[in-house]
């Protein structure tokens, strides 16, 4: 799927707990991101060399095993450094945060700090589209029972995208949905978590 601007998202199906690896790339550059290796890493790799583009960066989302599964065996593959919050992975090479960016050919995706679900998650915005991680699912949200899980800062990490333009697409960290991939606007429909008007409803749905 190409978005607005051009980058290319490949959606990767990644193991038993259907975990969602990403390749992002420029198909004029030939740069390349992978997010969330997770137990993909094969898949992963068959992509990068089907499409012939140069992985700069593996990004994890955040840092729970099931999506950093996987970072070992693509950064020995393909010479390609590790970015992540470093609350999610300290020994990161590109340690990430609100704000900073980091792009690929002439495209630049915006890192979000997105916590609640894990102190150190992070998603991405790239034009036209969200790499949401475990904030946000088709229809459902991540869990914020967890260690280190802090369920007031998810639901302002979930209003947050909620506030994304309508058609903006949702690339979710799992396949938990009715669909793989939704928009801004059909989680703001179909979502019960992101349809709670405040944050007390939220508790009660998410913790309830
Ligand atoms: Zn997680």
């Amino acid at each position: 799927m190409v978005t607005k601007t051009g980058l290319e998202v490949v959606q990767i199906p990644a193991g038993k707990m259907k975990n969602f690896s990403y390749l992002i790339y420029c198909p004029n550059s030939g740069e390349a991101l992978a997010v969330d290796p997770s137990f993909g890493a094969k898949a992963l790799l068959a992509e990068v060399e089907e499409r012939k583009v140069n992985l700069q960066l593996v990004l994890n989302t955040h840092g729970h095993n099931d999506h950093l599964a996987g970072n070992e065996e693509v950064l020995a593959a393909t010479g390609a450094r590790l970015a992540a919050h470093p609350l999610a992975v300290a020994e990161a090479d590109l340690l990430l945060d609100e704000g900073m960016t980091v792009t690929l050919g002439d495209t630049a995706i915006e890192i979000l700090f997105t916590p609640g679900h894990h102190p150190g998650h992070v998603c991405l915005h790239l034009p036209g589209a969200l790499i949401t991680g475990d904030v946000l699912f088709v229809t459902r949200v991540g869990r914020a029972d967890l260690a280190g899980s802090d369920p007031a800062a998810l639901y302002h990490s979930l209003r947050r995208l909620a506030g994304f333009p309508g058609e903006t697409l949702v690339y979710p960290g799992h396949d938990y949905g009715p669909k793989p991939v939704s928009t801004i606007a059909y989680e703001r429909q179909h979502n019960p978590f992101m349809r709670c008007e405040d944050l007390e409803s939220f508790l009660r749905l998410r913790m309830g």
